[in-house]
């Protein structure tokens, strides 16, 4: 199966309202400052942004709190053209743990992800829909470790289910990943070793034992 561009389909969503002048409120999902750092220079050119800090996945909660706080402080560093701001989701650890209840063996990239996916784009789905955003997407595909094929299938469906357009992406295209990791340097960001939940947590100590 042939893969699909979705940094073409982005680029031709945004030249259409570009073109019109328009320029759309978009919830903005981010699950940490590093993967922000890009999408955000890049979109708040085209959009304005809601950011939607709602990661339940991540353990512990004190590291939750500290990529929460390096997402505000990344966003009070930057400079946009367009208004970003910032709404903390719930952290309810045990939303995550029911959804991938089973799939704790799991690799990284496998059927554990892919509800922690699911979890996180239908609440954004949800607030994006509350909030009255033109479109939702998540800084998720900007990792080389993501999936971005099946989180970009996961947010138009979800998106059709809440009535709220879904703005393909695949942030790693144009170089985004590298672009990330040298505005996490300028800003100084804390770049975690694992992706956040405590199953990640455990097979990157595994991994450097
Ligand atoms: S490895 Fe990352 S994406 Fe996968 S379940 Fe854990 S936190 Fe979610």
């Amino acid at each position: 199966m042939n893969k699909i561009n979705y940094q073409k389909i982005l680029d031709g969503i945004i030249e259409e309202n570009s073109k019109n002048e328009i320029v759309p409120k978009l919830l903005l999902h981010a699950c940490c400052a590093p993967c922000s750092s890009y999408c955000l220079e890049y979109l708040s050119n085209f959009f304005e942004i809601i950011i939607f800090y709602y990661n339940p996945n991540i353990s512990l909660k004190e590291e939750y709190e500290y990529r929460l706080n390096e997402e505000k402080r990344l966003i009070s560093l930057m400079e946009f053209k367009n208004s970003v701001t910032i709404v903390d989701g719930e952290y309810n650890p045990i939303d995550f743990y029911s959804a991938v209840k089973g799939l704790e063996n799991e690799p990284e990239g496998g059927k554990r992800c892919e509800k922690c996916f699911r979890l996180r784009l239908e609440a954004s789905a949800k607030m994006a829909q509350e909030l009255e955003c033109d479109y939702f997407a998540t800084t998720l595909t900007i990792s080389p470790l993501k999936n971005a094929q099946l989180i970009n299938t996961i947010g138009e469906l979800t998106g059709q289910k809440y009535g709220v357009k879904w703005l393909f992406s695949d942030f790693k295209k144009k170089e985004g990943y590298k672009r990330s990791i040298v505005l996490s340097n300028e800003y100084k960001l804390y770049r975690q070793n694992y992706c956040g939940c405590i199953f990640s947590k455990r097979d990157s100590n595994n991994n450097t034992n």
